[in-house]
């Protein structure tokens, strides 16, 4: 069969869009000549929901895990945050890799249970509905490939408890989505929404105290109960930050807006962008009154 062009040469993922009803011939198995080495040299980013399992199951906090486990990377130039597996010091191996497999499978990450499938999430401009399709991955090191074991794709999400996973990170996906495809339009997220993302998605604990702190209550209006309920309930509140970001980031309200507080932050954000003016201004003119001076040298 022939293949499309391949963008990038020594990429493992075959350059081949598939649907969930693609067959693949793959089974690991412990005893396989190649165990643990596809966890010996990592690079896993990883959802929001991912992040949320790996805590409870660490029984730590998020804000600890993040740093603790993962480094920060950006899934765009200048734009929204990301994160990955931190692997061991001076080394390339998952720190959860132990001679008898993963010390987490119950809680293992999206990327580890879709390999050796890679999901190819796609949208269309202003939609946030997203569409679906794999890709393969085939490394010269994995001996899956090799094994007899039919199975489509869709079947092999179920048997990775991948439905859920990505039930749970679809709001993330889609925000991401939309912000990749939405480009100039948008512009380059400020910083305060660029903190306010990473927060939102990946320290769910501080995202909590965000929402419990009496400056959201002020602002929002958000009946007390349904509050409660979410300061509770780590995945609900997992969803009701990304619907908190999509009024941030795009707008969208869903969350009504106490009209008094938010015509008072309104004028603030206003003063604070005219000081910054007024000083970029300031600067500007000192810059050029001192490339005046020497010329005049
Ligand atoms: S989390 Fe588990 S499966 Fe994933 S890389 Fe680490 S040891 Fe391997
Ligand atoms: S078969 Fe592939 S996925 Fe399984 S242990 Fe070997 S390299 Fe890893």
């Amino acid at each position: 069969m022939s293949q499309p062009d391949i963008p990038f040469p020594n990429s493992p993922v075959v350059p081949t869009m598939v649907e969930g009803t693609h067959v693949i011939e793959f089974s690991c198995h412990k005893g396989i000549g190649c165990w643990n080495a596809c966890c010996s040299n990592i690079d896993i980013s990883l959802t929001p929901y991912d992040v949320l399992r790996l805590k409870t199951r660490l029984g730590i906090s998020s804000t600890e895990f993040l740093k603790e486990y993962t480094v920060p990377y950006e899934m765009e130039k200048d734009s929204i945050a990301g994160v990955k597996f931190r692997p061991v010091d001076a080394g390339t191996a998952c720190r959860f890799m132990q001679p008898e497999g993963c010390g987490i499978y119950q809680d293992r990450p999206t990327a580890c249970r879709y390999y050796p499938v890679a999901l190819l999430s796609m949208r269309r401009q202003d939609e946030y509905i997203d569409r679906d399709s794999y890709a393969i991955v085939r490394e010269d090191h994995c001996k899956g490939h090799e094994v007899n074991r039919r199975i489509t794709i869709a079947d092999y999400r179920k048997e990775q408890g991948l439905e859920d996973y990505d039930d749970l990170a679809r709001g993330w996906r889609q925000l991401v989505l939309k912000k990749q495809s939405s480009g100039p339009s948008i512009g380059k997220p400020s910083l305060r929404s660029r903190q306010l993302f990473f927060m939102a998605c990946y320290d769910i604990d501080r995202f909590r105290e965000f929402v419990s702190a009496e400056s959201f209550g002020r602002l929002f209006e958000l009946p007390q109960e349904e509050k409660q309920a979410l300061l509770a309930d780590d995945v609900a509140l997992l969803q009701f930050a990304f619907r908190f970001l999509r009024q941030v980031m795009f707008g969208e309200e869903s969350i009504a807006l106490n009209a008094e507080a938010a015509q008072e932050r309104l004028v603030k954000v206003q003063e604070k962008r005219l000081i910054e003016e007024r000083e970029a201004a300031g600067r500007r003119a000192q810059e050029e009154e001192a490339g005046g001076a020497e010329e005049e040298d």
